[in-house]
């Protein structure tokens, strides 16, 4: 009774070669049902056919944008159904079926196509309700199978989004210092520590080592382990701080110049990170010499003086208590 009770996938599997033995991955895990509903992207569909070919599944439904209307599909095609979801695709696909599963009450499986973001195995969903994005409570799945050729197949720019969301969780942890220190917010220190250690073995790589199995690894795990942080706090706390406001203010207030979400935190992140902090995990360096920074030039349509009038639309977001306070 002094526990905390935390659901966690039973399930958890990386490396290369995985996508075709899923049956049986899926078999030794004991995750036995009589049908499998396969939830995934046309185009990932018909790129991947041959490996999929060696699972049977009663349905496979198709989709694609991350909307609320998506999520509803999949709940009435799966309500019925004494089925496994497996969840095949980008954070919007997975996004969709860790909304509906949860609404419905059924188990699923997530395969992600890229690493992009620490959405893979968390318990918060990002949908679109009428045009606008939200943040909705959700379950993890029971199972993760991270095939790495499959991620190795996606946009390098994909790895680099995954990369700069997973050390953005060194920012948001010295936010929620900062508001226990200040306002008395409360800390889950398991929830803290789970998202530091997922983000400080990142920092060791260099250009160099994009795309290496040693890389993907760890990133496939810290994105798994910072998902667990949300799990064992309930929300987001340990992962999203201020880098994370000015990213959905982007997304909310000018969503013609907005970019990917993982690219975003970690711009963010290095003005908070030298303005505000005096970068005490070295996060400008670690950009500049995992390539980041080069990225950012290219991706991000805001001057550093463009930051300040990003700060107010960031207030606006959620109240949370952030560097932002203290300025
Ligand atoms: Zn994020």
């Amino acid at each position: 009774m002094f526990y905390n009770l935390l659901k966690t996938p039973i399930l958890i599997k990386s490396g290369r070669q995985l996508l075709g033995g899923l049956d049986h991955i899926l078999h030794e895990a004991h995750l036995l049902f009589p049908n499998k509903i396969l939830v995934t992207q046309k185009n990932l569909f018909e790129a991947y056919q041959h490996q999929l070919s060696g699972t049977i599944f009663s349905k496979t439904l198709f989709v694609g944008g991350g909307l609320m209307d998506e999520a509803f599909h999949v709940m009435d095609e799966c309500r019925n159904n004494d089925a496994l979801i497996i969840a095949f695709g980008g954070g919007s696909v997975l996004d969709i079926v860790k909304y509906a599963a949860c609404r419905i009450d059924k188990p699923y499986i997530a395969i992600p196509s890229a690493l992009s973001n620490d959405g893979i195995c968390s318990c918060v969903a990002r949908l679109t309700k009428n045009g606008k994005k939200a943040s909705l409570d959700a379950q993890p799945p029971v199972g993760v199978i991270i095939d790495f050729d499959i991620i190795s197949k996606s946009p390098k720019i994909m790895l680099y989004a995954g990369i700069a969301d997973l050390v953005s969780n060194l920012s948001a942890i010295q936010d929620w210092r900062l508001a226990y220190h200040n306002v008395g917010e409360p800390i889950n220190e398991l929830a803290f520590l789970l998202s530091k250690q997922a983000a400080l073995p990142l920092l060791r790589y260099t250009e160099d080592d994009m795309g290496t199995d040693n890389l993907l690894k760890d990133l496939a795990n810290g994105l798994i382990t910072s998902g667990l942080s949300m799990v064992a706090s309930g929300n987001s706390r340990a992962t999203s701080g201020a880098e994370h406001l000015i990213s959905h203010a982007i997304d909310e207030f000018f969503p013609e110049k907005s970019t990917i979400h993982g690219i975003q935190v970690g711009w963010a992140q290095g003005i908070i990170a030298k303005r505000y902090r005096n970068d005490p995990f070295y996060v400008n360096r670690f950009h500049e010499q995992i390539g980041l920074k080069k990225v950012f030039e290219e991706m991000i349509p805001w001057s550093e003086d463009d930051f300040d009038m990003l700060i107010s639309y960031a207030m606006k977001i959620r109240s949370r208590y952030t560097v932002f306070n203290t300025i």
